[in-house]
């Protein structure tokens, strides 16, 4: 039989979460099951809340920055014994023949990845993908991440989407030492990346909204922070900068920071807003400031994953996390503070606390 499953779910766009019990799918041959420990509250799980990208299905499990425990394993996993810590992110399946899975991009699987919830998973019977706001997960071993023995497990299930989604468009621009950077948006996955840059010996500036960050970005190693809300600071940037990275959630002008970029710089965006907020660049903005490279990233493929998180754990760059109980009011709760920026980085549930 299926695996009795326990956790929160919303079940309409109010961003009310309650208890829910599910059933996912048995333990395939190649499948592991895995006791939650932890779930990060990543902003793009309160974008599918809220169905700001479009209409959603209910009732709704997010969460897809998971780390936990493995408690069985299929006869023919090799990846996983039981007791080993697991984790997982965004993706739990992909076609594993297309060019990009090829290519160890399952993220851009021709036939679409599938994802941690709010999908299908067509090689399951079918059955709708839950997410970690919940106490177990049954994943196929390669789409499994190995979290080492001696990581600070409760800090490192951000590392999964926030972690991936900034380091991977960082390493693909190749930043070394000495590079003049810029970070976007100081949130979750904002403060990864200004500890993968720092750690690269990239000259950091931090861009946001508040006063309330800027000393922690002084701490994290950037050597300037510009509330943009503040229109002298924004003075004598223009063509300063090798790399910017986006993560903003919200209203803003892209075309500020094309302009800031040297030629050939370029600006990685990972931040989705919502469908009703959504810039746009107009094409005479791009020709105007030519030779400036603009692209999107999407988390990472699972090998890189894995890279991300050996790096992350080897280096000490973890999350700022602030821990809070598996219970429906406090997630509820939770999710208004990150839109309000009341939470210093990233929400973790300790799933094990769920009754
Ligand atoms: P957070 O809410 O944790 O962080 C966003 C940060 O951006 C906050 O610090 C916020 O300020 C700041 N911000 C808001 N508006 C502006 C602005 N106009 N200029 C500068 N900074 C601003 O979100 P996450 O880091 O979790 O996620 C960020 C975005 O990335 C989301 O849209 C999410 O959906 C997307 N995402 C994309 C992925 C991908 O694969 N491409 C993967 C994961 C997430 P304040 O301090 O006031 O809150
Ligand atoms: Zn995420």
């Amino acid at each position: 039989g299926g695996v009795l499953t326990k956790g929160f779910a919303v079940f309409k766009n109010d961003g009310q979460f309650k208890p829910y019990a599910f059933t996912r799918h048995a333990v395939g041959d190649n499948e592991i099951q895995i006791e939650i420990l932890y779930a990060g509250i990543c902003h793009s799980d309160i974008h599918h809340v809220r169905e700001d990208w479009g209409p959603e299905k209910y009732p709704m499990v997010p969460g897809h920055e998971i780390a936990g425990r493995v408690v069985k394993v299929g006869r023919n996993v090799t990846k996983f014994k039981v007791g080993d810590y697991a984790g997982i992110g965004c993706m739990i399946g992909s076609c594993r023949h297309c060019e990009a899975c090829e290519h160890d991009l399952e993220q851009y699987c021709e036939e679409g990845a599938i994802m941690t919830y709010h999908d299908i998973d067509r090689y399951n019977g079918n059955e709708p993908t839950q997410g970690g706001y919940s106490d177990n997960y049954v994943v196929a071993e390669d789409f499994a991440i190995k979290i080492p023995a001696n990581a600070e497990i409760e800090k490192v299930a951000p590392l999964l989407c926030a972690g991936i989604t900034t380091y991977s468009p960082i390493r693909n621009v190749g930043i070394k030492k000495g590079d003049k950077v810029g970070v976007a948006g100081f949130g979750g996955l904002g403060h990864l990346a200004v500890q993968y840059l720092v750690k690269l010996g990239a000259d950091v500036t931090v861009f946001d909204v508040t006063e309330a960050k800027r000393a922690d970005a002084a701490r994290m190693g950037a050597t300037r922070y510009v509330n943009v809300n503040n229109s002298d600071e924004l003075q004598g940037l223009n063509k300063q900068y090798d790399f910017i990275l986006s993560t903003i959630p919200a209203k803003y002008d892209p075309v500020m920071y094309v302009k800031m970029l040297k030629l050939d710089g370029q600006l990685a965006i990972v931040g989705i807003p919502s469908a009703a907020n959504m810039p746009s660049i107009p094409v005479n903005a791009i020709v105007m400031n030519s030779n400036r490279k603009i692209f999107g990233s999407q988390i990472g493929g699972i090998k890189e994953t894995q890279e991300m998180l050996d790096y992350s754990v080897a280096n000490g760059i973890y999350p700022e996390v602030e821990i809070i109980p598996a219970d429906g009011k406090t997630i509820t709760e939770a999710y208004q503070k990150v839109v309000d920026g009341d939470v210093k980085f990233r929400y973790v549930i300790d799933m094990k606390t769920l009754k």
